[in-house]
């Protein structure tokens, strides 16, 4: 049998290295529980960076995929998907949108929603318009398109020439994003809520003035819910607490139940642009993924669900907030739903691996923001086993700092 050790340093050896790997060999996972090739259970905050939104293994994901696989596995898109279309009309019914189109990532969903504005702004007004405005400290993935959307440096470092024609403002700025606007802008692309960049919430009543802002200008507006989408800030989409609709949407991560799969979700007349011949994917909405995708759909949109997130979400915030009080080194706690940020005044990285050790997975994002993104099912009983591990992590990180 191979041990531990020997995957990690095979894995350090052959598979590239575009991650800073934990010493953790993944085996086997169920309900918020994640089990290493010894046996040990972690208690997983993380979940596939809010991908698993039902936990791990949920048995209605896995019923679909079992049946599906043993049906149909990929077909081309040259012909009518039953699970496709099922999926589509879905999404379309519970959102604001009128056609979707698939692929197998965040940011290919991204990429798609990018064309889509460049060529409706193309076709409408002139190939010049082509600008698109996203945000400072925004992430919205790794291909070179989505890299140049994305505003952060160390994402782009190394790569240029980036693709021209984007525009960076401050996030929940509408000052700023008004200044940026010009005459060749077409679209603005924005996440709900900032994730890789540290849980950052707008103030309120931006997303109304960015709305009023692209009607007035005519510009397309994109909201990247890759992160905060299905469930995650305990409604179906968090567009929907900003009491505005998108023009596009963006989904992936927690969209197939753990299965690669990204959706880009336009309503009309935008819904028209992409028409035959103007993308594609050969594995975009095949079979598998979007019949596993299916299953967790219907599982993630039960109100029960979303109000046990809202529940646990506010009961969590509270535990932190008792934490804030006690650990001098917690700067604010912020969130929605489950999609939480604790901000330290020092680096993560030293709690992550502390956390780790004693069976807890979270990460860090934007260098000292502690991210919590559970599966939504988490109870109350295993929150407060996640706060106790921080409790002890903390007393003996600020016992540390006195002595030291
Ligand atoms: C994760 C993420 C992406 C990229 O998704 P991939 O599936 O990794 O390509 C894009 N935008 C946001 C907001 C994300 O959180």
């Amino acid at each position: 049998m191979t041990t531990s050790d020997q995957w990690i340093e095979q894995g350090l050896t052959t598979v590239a290295g575009t991650y800073g790997r934990y010493p953790l060999v993944a085996v086997r996972g169920e309900g918020c529980w994640l089990t290493d090739n010894d046996g040990k259970r972690y208690l997983d905050f993380l979940a596939g960076v809010a991908v698993n939104n039902l936990g791990h293994c949920h048995p209605a994901v896995v019923d679909a995929i079992r049946e599906q696989a043993g049906t149909l596995i990929h077909c081309s898109n040259f012909y009518h998907i039953p699970a496709q279309i099922e999926l589509s009309r879905l999404l379309c019914k519970h959102s604001f949108g009128n056609r979707v189109f698939f692929c197998n990532s965040g940011a290919e969903a991204n990429e798609a929603a990018l064309k889509l504005a460049r060529k409706w702004s193309s076709d409408n007004f002139s190939p010049q318009r082509h600008e698109i405005i996203s945000t400072i400290a925004s992430f919205h993935g790794r291909t070179l398109a989505t890299v140049s959307a994305t505003g952060q440096e160390k994402v782009q470092a190394g790569f240029a020439p980036l693709l021209p024609g984007f525009k960076h403002v401050a996030f929940g700025d509408i000052e700023a994003l008004h200044q940026a606007v010009g005459p060749n802008t077409c679209a603005v692309l924005l996440e709900p809520i900032q994730g890789e960049g540290g849980i950052r919430i707008p103030p309120s009543g931006y997303f109304k003035a960015v709305r009023e802002l692209c009607n007035e200008r005519r510009l397309l507006l994109i909201v990247d819910e890759i992160q905060t989408g299905l469930g995650r800030t305990g409604s179906l989409f968090a567009y929907q607490q900003e009491e505005i609709e998108p023009d596009v949407m963006t989904l992936a991560k927690a969209l197939g139940g753990g299965v690669p799969i990204g959706a880009m979700i336009a309503r009309a007349p935008y819904s028209e642009v992409l028409g035959s011949g103007t993308h594609g994917s050969t594995f975009g909405g095949n079979p598998l993924a979007t019949a596993a995708a299916v299953a967790a759909f219907n599982e993630l949109n039960r109100p029960q669900l979303l109000q046990h997130c809202n529940a646990v979400g506010a009961f969590f915030i509270e535990h932190l907030e008792q934490l804030q009080e006690r650990h001098l080194v917690i700067q604010s706690v912020r969130g929605r739903g489950l999609m939480i940020g604790v901000e330290l005044s020092c680096e993560g990285a030293p709690i992550v691996n502390k956390a780790l050790e004693r069976g807890l997975l979270i990460n860090c994002t934007a260098g000292n923001v502690l991210r919590f993104v559970p599966p939504l099912i988490i109870s109350r009983t295993e929150i407060m086993q996640a706060i106790d591990i921080l409790d002890a992590i903390l007393s003996e990180h600020s016992a540390g700092a006195t002595t030291a």
